[in-house]
């Protein structure tokens, strides 16, 4: 399909849900975190540092790595902004992998962070809410000496079953599915769309092709390009 045919596919379209990858992120300098080229280069197994045994057995080690997965000073890029300006005429979800919280940042009114939110920080004691301001300063709350960590989904923990419920409900209800800026190979979040009603149309966009058992449209860009002109 080309940019064009793309633009009214979502003009045309009342209840969209967007379901975002990381290529959202790289326009606001957010380097892919499981790219192997990124972040992880010459460290030790990211699955292991992002693992609910190191934040238990090795804090430390979790902590000097997970606080080099944040970018204070990265903001909303021209993605996240024209998902929000579509609030306005159309019925917008986003069900986003990313853990920047990017989407937020940009106002969008339905969010769902599938992975959680490196912003949303909590005591593992007390349960308590913490800012991440403070939870990158130091990672042992003040008030309880108990420690704190970012509410994302570490390997081996599952996910909420919020997340997934409201995820496959958004995903039921739309009549245009638009993937965006992601290969689509992590489960179970590529699953979201075997819930899609058949009548639905589903647009992929992104720099190269995905692997989709079901029928949709590709538009061959990057998310930046695409959005650009939307
Ligand atoms: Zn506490």
């Amino acid at each position: 399909m080309d940019e064009g045919s793309g633009i009214n596919l979502i003009k045309n379209s009342s209840r969209i849900v967007f379901l975002t990858g990381a290529g959202v992120s790289t326009a606001s300098g957010i380097p892919d975190y499981r790219s192997m080229t990124g972040v992880y280069q010459g460290i030790e197994e990211p699955e292991y540092l992002l693992s609910h045994t190191c934040l238990m057995r090795e804090p430390e080690k979790f902590y000097t790595f997970v606080k080099q997965l944040y970018h204070q000073t990265a903001r909303p890029n021209i993605i996240h902004k024209k998902m929000k300006e579509l609030e306005s005429a159309h019925d917008v979800r986003i069900i986003s992998q990313n853990i920047d919280g990017l989407h937020d940042q940009g106002e969008s009114q339905h969010v769902v962070n599938f992975h959680g939110s490196l912003y949303d920080c909590y005591c593992m004691t007390c349960q308590k809410n913490v800012a991440s301001e403070d939870y990158l300063i130091s990672d042992i709350h003040e008030n309880c000496g108990g420690r704190i960590r970012p509410n994302v989904v570490l390997y081996e923990e599952g996910l909420s079953s919020e997340a997934i419920e409201t995820s496959i409900e958004w995903v039921e209800a739309a009549d245009l599915i638009v993937i965006v800026g992601t290969s689509f190979k992590v489960y179970p979040f590529s699953g979201l769309i075997d819930y899609r009603n058949p009548n639905s149309q589903v647009l992929v966009i992104n720099n190269e092709a995905i692997t989709l058992h079901h029928p949709h449209e590709f538009i061959q860009e990057s998310a930046e390009t695409f959005f650009s002109q939307l």
